[in-house]
């Protein structure tokens, strides 16, 4: 799960590392009295209005701008709020701009990158710092990658001093500033694990002109798994934000990803949907979603899942391959027949089911008047449902 950039840094202000404060509104009509308090709060009459979005590249789309007086800043305002924001992370369609942060403006000397995040790889933490923060990372990582520097942190032990002088060292701070940093990373490390953030990424963290050590950006993702936990960040969701079907599956506990292709697939268990993804693209096909629809699946869960397929319209076709363990083919055999015939479907179904009451599966999808393409193994089906959609 993600969140706004403005949530992001009131959880960084909570452990105690300094940020470009500011106010968020969803309303036009709150701007004036904003920006005036923003004003008064950070005693400063520039400002920075910045779209609130969960894409970055915002900066380069147009969704961030310096304005050098108050009437500037009710001008960007006015412009950067409802606009549709494209960046590099977002569909070609663009997202909506529901909520803006009126920010106090700050004289930037030096922009640096700093993120962590867990390294599979060698199942610890790692930082990655470079000096060449601000708009043009991805740049960065594909054309000079040796500047961005690694810092493991073992995750039983926890960041030690001697870490977090690492990566202040890493950035090239000195002096006052490099005191600053040591403490920014030890509290960043800390806020990281408290939450179960999947990466924290602040982009740019900056020096300012006044010497002080400050995060510009913050970008948050967490491990979902651990959401249970952090109730107050689950309150932080933005549904606005994430894609609508994927949200309709949530609600059904059906592990959904929307992709480009045009094969529907509903699978359950994700070793077995990763896997039938893989095959259908083996036969040449493109899967047009990831879903996993647990293992209890049910006639509700079989209805809802071809509801979420099939309102993606790029759909010609759809796969189902279920592996009856705790759940009974004859059960998702009767689920498919029942949504076959309330639901209307229009593409063809090719149906592979194996495992437990296989058999009595296929007498009742036979018996059935639904018109289903049947398979019994795994590659048959692939190949079958390819054949449809060509
Ligand atoms: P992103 O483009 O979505 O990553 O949005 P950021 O919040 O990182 O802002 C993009 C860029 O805008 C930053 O890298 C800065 O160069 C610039 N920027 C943002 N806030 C300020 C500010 O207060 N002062 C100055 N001078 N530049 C800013
Ligand atoms: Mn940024």
């Amino acid at each position: 799960m993600k969140i706004h950039e403005y949530q992001a840094k009131e959880i960084l202000k909570k452990y105690g590392i300094p940020i470009q404060d500011g106010i968020a509104i969803d309303d036009i009509n709150q701007a004036e009295a904003t920006i005036d308090q923003v004003a008064t709060d950070y005693n400063t009459n520039q400002f920075v209005i910045k779209a609130q979005i969960h894409a970055g590249g915002r900066g380069k789309g147009g969704g961030v701008k310096f304005s050098s007086s108050k009437e500037k800043a009710l001008e960007n305002a006015k412009n950067i709020l409802g606009m549709t924001l494209i960046t590099h992370q977002t569909t070609d369609e663009g997202q909506l701009v529901r909520k803006i942060m009126v920010a106090e403006a700050l004289d930037i000397e030096k922009e640096f990158y700093v993120a962590l995040t867990l390294d599979r790889s060698t199942g610890q933490n790692v930082f990655m710092i470079s000096t060449e923060g601000g708009v043009d990372i991805e740049e960065v990582a594909e054309k000079t990658p040796e500047k961005i520097k690694r810092i493991h942190i073992n995750p039983g032990q926890g960041i030690l001093p001697f870490q977090a002088r690492q990566c202040a060292y890493a950035l090239g701070l000195e002096g006052d500033l490099f005191k600053q940093g040591v403490k920014l990373f030890m509290k960043l490390y800390k806020c990281f694990v408290d939450i179960d953030a999947e990466i924290v990424e602040i982009n740019p963290l900056v020096i300012t002109e006044q010497g002080q050590l400050i995060a510009l950006d913050a970008k948050f993702n967490f491990d979902g798994n651990a959401l249970y936990r952090h109730k107050d960040i689950v309150e932080m969701r933005d549904e606005n934000e994430e894609d609508p079907t994927e949200v309709e599956a949530a609600k059904f506990n059906l592990n959904y990803i929307k992709l480009d292709g045009n094969v529907g697939c509903m699978v359950n268990g994700a070793g077995l949907a990763m896997g039938t993804m893989d095959i259908i693209k083996l036969k040449g096909g493109e899967p047009a979603n990831f879903l996993d629809v647990g293992g209890g699946a049910n006639v509700e869960t079989v209805k809802n899942g071809f509801r979420i397929i099939l309102s993606d319209k790029n759909v010609k076709a759809v796969l189902i391959n279920i592996f009856g363990g705790i759940v009974r083919c004859d059960r998702v055999a009767n689920g498919i027949i029942q949504a076959v015939s309330e639901l209307d479907l229009k593409v063809p179904i090719v149906v592979r089911l194996a495992g437990t009451n296989a058999d009595i599966a296929k007498e009742l999808l036979e018996k059935s008047d639904v018109s289903l393409i049947a398979a019994e193994t795994l590659e048959e089906a692939a190949e079958k449902v390819v054949a449809e959609v060509k």
